[in-house]
C-alpha cells in the first residue's frame, strides 16, 4: 500500500475509534466524582463539627473519628433529615443489625437525596429486614477455620481476621454475622494460636490481615503481629485488608506509613465501590501508602443501584489509577441475609467486563469474582472470547465484537524444535 493511503487507513480506523468512546464521554458528565465535591464536603464536615461540637483538629485525628461514629438516630437527623418513617425504619433495623458511620464518610453523603450512593452503603433501609430466609453465612466461613482467628480456603495462603471493628459497618457488609453488638479485638492469645499454625504449615506464602478493618489495630498491635510473621521464613509478604482510606483517611499518619515501610513487602487492599468516595482526603492517603513502596489494590463490590453500571466502574477504576490503586477485583454481592437488596445478576458483572476490555486501559481492568458457596473459592467470569473451537482453530470475538478465525497450533517440545 503506497503511504498516502495507509495514512488515510488510519485516520479512518481513528474515527471510528472516536466512535466507540462518545457515549462513554457523554455519560461521564453526568457521574459525580468526589474530587468535584470538595466545596460540598467542607460544608457538610463544618456541619458535621458544629453538631459533635468539636474541631478541625479532632477531625483530623483518627481517633476522634473512630471514638465519635454515628450510631444513635438522634445525631444522625440533625446531620441528614428523617421523617418519622425513616426514623421508625432504623430504630427496627438496629435491633437486628449494629450501624455505625465516621462522621468523615457521613460528611461524603448528600442529605436531601434518599438514593445517594454514600447513604445507601452506610444508613439502613427497612430492606435489611425483608429477606430473613437468606443465610448470613452462605461462605461457610465458620467451616473454614483450622486454628485460632484463620479462615483457610487456598492451598498457599489465609486470612487472619484481626477484629470485627471498622470505621462504618457497610450496609452490603458479607460479614454481618460478625458486627454483633460491640467491637472487639481478637485476644492475643487468639493471634499467637494463628501465627503458631502459619510457622507449623510452610506452604503458607501470603497472609492476609483482615477484619473488620486492619487498620482498626493500633499501630503497636499491628507491628507486634506483622514483626512475628515476617520472622517466619516462608512468609513472602503480608497483605492488609481495609477500608479505612475510604471511610477514615485520617488513619493514614506518617507513623503508620514509617512502621509500615520497615516491613516490606507490604500489600494494602482497599474497597472503593463509588467515584465519590475518591475524594481529596482519600487521594492523599493512597499516595502517602504508595510513597512508602506499598502497592495498593482495590476490591470493589458490585452492588444494585450503586455502581452496577458500566459507565460508573468504568469512572471509578479510572479515579483509582489517577490515586495510585490498581483496581484487582470487583465481587459479584453474595446472598448474605439482611443485603438481598443489593444483589444484582451475575449478568450486570459481564456487562461490566465486556465495556471495559478494549474500550479501556488493561491497568483499569479489574478480575470480576463470583465466590462460590460454602467456601468453594474464588471463581473469575468473563465475558466470552472463545466462541467455538474445531482442529486447528479457535473462533475468536473481539473486543468490538469482530468473528476472526486464529490458527491454533499444537505446543511440540521444544527440544525436538530445535534438533
Ligand atoms: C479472598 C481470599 C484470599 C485472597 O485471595 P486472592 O485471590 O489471592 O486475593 C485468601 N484467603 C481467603 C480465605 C479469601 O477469602
Amino acid at each position: 500500500m503506497e503511504e498516502g493511503r495507509k495514512r488515510q487507513v488510519s485516520k479512518e480506523r481513528a474515527e471510528e475509534l472516536k466512535g466507540r468512546i462518545e457515549d462513554f464521554l457523554e455519560a461521564r458528565k453526568r457521574i459525580p466524582k468526589g474530587m468535584d465535591m470538595e466545596e460540598e464536603f467542607v460544608k457538610r464536615k463544618n456541619k458535621i463539627l458544629k453538631v459533635l461540637n468539636a474541631t478541625e483538629e479532632n477531625w483530623n485525628d483518627y481517633h476522634w473519628q473512630l471514638t465519635h461514629k454515628i450510631s444513635d438516630i438522634n445525631t444522625l437527623s440533625e446531620i441528614i433529615p428523617l421523617n418519622e418513617t425513616e426514623k421508625m425504619r432504623i430504630k427496627k433495623v438496629e435491633k437486628k443489625y449494629r450501624w455505625a458511620v465516621s462522621p468523615y464518610y457521613l460528611s461524603l453523603a448528600d442529605p436531601h437525596d434518599n438514593y445517594d450512593p454514600i447513604r445507601l452503603l452506610s444508613i439502613p433501609t427497612h430492606k435489611e429486614l425483608e429477606d430473613p430466609c437468606l443465610d448470613l453465612d452462605p461462605m461457610g466461613e465458620e467451616y473454614t477455620n483450622p486454628a485460632g482467628c484463620i479462615t483457610r480456603r487456598y492451598p498457599d495462603r489465609l486470612i487472619i481476621n484481626v477484629t470485627n471493628e471498622c470505621a462504618m459497618y457497610c450496609r452490603h457488609c458479607q460479614r454481618r454475622r460478625n458486627i454483633g453488638e460491640e467491637d472487639v479485638h481478637r485476644s492475643r492469645e487468639m493471634i499467637l494460636e494463628s501465627i503458631e499454625y502459619i510457622r507449623e504449615n510452610e506452604e503458607i506464602r501470603d497472609v492476609l490481615i483482615t477484619g473488620g478493618d486492619a487498620l482498626c489495630l493500633s499501630d503497636e498491635d499491628l507491628e507486634w503481629m506483622i514483626k512475628q510473621l515476617k520472622e517466619i521464613s516462608h512468609i513472602d509478604y503480608i497483605r492488609l485488608g481495609t477500608r479505612s482510606l475510604v471511610t477514615m483517611p485520617q488513619r493514614i499518619t506518617d507513623q503508620l506509613c514509617s512502621m509500615l515501610r520497615k516491613y516490606h513487602p507490604i500489600y494494602i487492599n482497599t474497597h472503593f465501590n463509588h467515584p465519590i468516595e475518591i475524594t481529596k482526603a482519600s487521594k492523599a492517603a493512597c499516595e502517602k501508602l504508595a510513597d512508602s513502596g506499598i502497592v495498593l489494590g482495590n476490591q470493589a463490590v458490585l452492588l444494585n443501584g450503586i455502581n452496577n453500571n458500566k459507565y460508573i466502574m468504568r469512572v471509578l477504576n479510572h479515579e483509582l489509577l489517577k490515586c495510585r490503586v490498581r483496581p484487582y477485583y470487583i465481587f459479584h454481592a453474595k446472598h448474605v441475609q439482611g443485603t438481598a437488596h443489593f444483589n444484582t445478576s451475575i449478568e450486570d458483572g459481564i456487562e461490566i467486563m465486556e465495556y471495559l476490555r478494549g474500550y479501556t486501559s488493561g491497568m483499569a481492568i479489574p478480575t470480576f469474582i463470583v465466590n462460590a458457596p460454602k467456601g468453594q473459592g474464588k471463581t473469575p467470569i468473563f465475558p466470552n472470547y472463545i466462541v467455538s473451537r474445531g482442529p486447528g482453530y479457535v473462533q475468536l470475538r473481539t473486543w468490538e465484537g469482530n468473528m476472526v478465525k486464529y490458527e491454533d497450533h499444537e505446543t511440540k517440545d521444544i527440544r525436538k524444535c530445535l534438533e
